[in-house]
């Protein structure tokens, strides 16, 4: 059988999106989409056997992007899996309104310091892009600290290097320029509402913000202060309807709002500090 008529096939048989069945079944054949249409190629059996696994995986529910094993986070390749955050493309967002700023933190020094890195995606895409940074990601987690260190080989990044770590600990006082962070921030009750791709499969501890969401913001904004240079930069992403708490935290430990990014959707998604 020919992948474009497979694909036919498996939208038919299964409830699954065109969009998605033609992604597994190009990452199956290692061809690009173009390809798929240009020479749609014929499918042994057992590649077809691998790519209905694939789409019995996605009925139960598992991200495409953990069944395809990686997917693009501003203009790099990410790779992801169980035990790592699958990036957002919200989270692009701050990633652009730290290279907006780059000639204002570059004035500090060149140190960023991502904290909550998970699969590095934010410390990454800065460090690509603004090549004369160099960008620290920190995790607590072991596992995502793998996942970011494998990422930033795949991307043949050399400015980023990562720590396993609890927030600032593994580092000096007074050290970086700006800091940014896409901490877990659902409410815990929240979780259990959530789409079961997400709280079904992606790491709890990725996405628990504790009783109130806020967790991480209170104790990344209490230290922040110790850690950035004078006319430092925070960049920080938050959750619907949290900007009015993490600024009155944020002005409680002495720091002043520069702005606040909405996103597509018209929330307000990155909250920008200074100290
Ligand atoms: N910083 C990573 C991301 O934005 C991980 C975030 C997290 O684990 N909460 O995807």
């Amino acid at each position: 059988m020919r992948a474009l008529e497979k694909i036919r096939n498996l939208t038919d048989k299964f409830s699954i999106h065109i969009k998605e069945a033609l992604e597994i079944v190009c990452h199956v054949l290692e061809i690009g989409k173009t390809q798929l249409y240009t020479e749609n190629p014929e499918i042994t059996p057992d590649k077809s056997q691998i790519i209905e696994s694939l789409i019995e995986r996605r009925l139960k529910k598992e991200p495409l992007q953990y069944i395809l094993g990686e997917c693009f986070f501003y203009n790099i390749k990410i790779k992801v899996g169980p035990g790592v955050l699958i990036p957002r493309p919200e989270t692009e967002i701050l990633v652009e309104e730290v290279i907006k700023r780059k000639n204002l933190i570059a004035n500090t020094g060149h140190r960023v310091l991502d904290l909550c890195t998970g699969s590095g995606c934010i410390a990454l895409a800065i460090a690509k892009n603004i090549p004369d940074f160099h960008v620290f990601g920190i995790d607590i987690s072991k596992k995502a600290v793998m996942y970011a260190v494998e990422n930033k080989a795949l991307n043949n990044i050399k400015n980023a290097d990562f720590l396993v770590g609890n927030l600032f600990e593994p580092f000096r006082e007074k050290l970086f320029s700006c800091i940014t962070a896409n901490p877990p921030y659902v409410k815990t009750e929240d979780i259990f509402k959530l789409q079961p791709e997400i709280k079904d499969y992606e790491p709890f501890e990725a996405l628990d913000g504790g009783k109130d969401g806020l967790r991480f913001y209170r104790d990344i904004i209490k230290e922040a202060m110790r850690y950035l240079l004078k006319d430092g930069l925070i960049f920080l992403e938050i959750g619907a309807g949290q900007s009015d708490a993490v600024y009155a935290e944020a002005s409680m430990e002495g720091f002043e709002v520069v702005d606040v990014v909405k996103d597509l959707a018209g929330i307000e998604r990155v909250m920008i500090l200074k100290n």
